[in-house]
């Protein structure tokens, strides 16, 4: 179901007292009802902050998970572990994982394929390159982007799905897209959606921008139609510029 969201991705960063003090702190406020915070704490925090949020509207979700239950994969956690501490969110396809750790559309597929299969909520990234964007490319790529990892879903699956546009070239570059260029991309998204799906579909989806959102750009980015809200990387480590950003919404 459609929802205003903020999500921090908190990546790797924060140490334990850090990552309880961010959580304390956000525990402390109340949200507008309509309005669902979450954040993406490291895997070895994710124990605590589930505990933390236990009696607080906050929610937890990982940064990344693999796509098999187990196995000889060493440094990987699964689904099946995230599960079994009470994480039922995950965040997949951020471009840092697709640059850094080589997942790509088809990796992605089997991710997005076990998460659902476990029934969880998945914040799915995506977004083109500078260069896909100065060669004109960049509605293409994103349709490529969610076609083979989604397109073949049924539409009873989209009800776990929240979609993340996030161009390569504005993460943690301090270079946002204009809030025309993030509603242009978004309303394409929901164009693909009611295409392939249903404009009911389409408009049941929260769409998120991510890429350098700080408090003095939000509010305009948040303003337009088709951005359901933000997925917030750096901006999100600081209480109060995050607490700016939320309010924002
Ligand atoms: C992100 O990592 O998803 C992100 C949007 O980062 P930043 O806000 O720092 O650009």
């Amino acid at each position: 179901m459609r929802h205003k969201i903020i999500a921090g991705n908190w990546k790797m960063n924060n140490d334990r007292e850090q990552t309880k003090t961010l959580i304390n702190s956000l525990n402390s406020l109340s949200f507008p009802q309509d309005l669902r915070v979450m954040v993406a704490p490291s895997y070895i925090h994710l124990s605590d902050a589930v505990e933390m949020v236990k009696d607080s509207n906050l929610e937890v979700l990982a940064q990344n998970m693999h796509f098999l239950n187990n196995g000889a994969f060493t440094g990987e956690v699964s689904v099946k572990m995230l599960k079994s501490i009470g994480v039922n969110k995950v965040i997949l396809g951020h471009s840092e994982r697709r640059i850094y750790y080589n997942e790509n559309d088809d990796s992605l597929k089997e991710k997005i394929k076990i998460a659902l299969e476990n029934n969880f909520e998945i914040i799915f990234c995506f977004g083109e390159q500078l260069s896909d964007r100065k060669n004109g490319m960049h509605f293409e790529v994103i349709e490529d982007q969610l076609s083979v990892p989604l397109f073949h879903l049924q539409s009873s699956n989209w009800k776990n799905i929240i979609l993340a546009y996030e161009p390569v070239w504005a993460i943690g570059t301090g270079e946002t897209a204009t809030p025309n260029q993030v509603q242009e991309i978004h309303s394409f998204i929901r164009t693909l959606i009611t295409n392939k799906y249903s404009l009911d579909l389409a408009n049941s989806i929260s769409i998120l921008y991510g890429g350098s959102v700080k408090s003095n750009n939000s509010k305009e980015i948040f303003s337009k139609q088709d951005v359901d809200g933000g997925l917030i990387g750096g901006a999100s480590l600081d209480f109060r510029e995050f607490v700016k950003i939320i309010q924002s919404i």
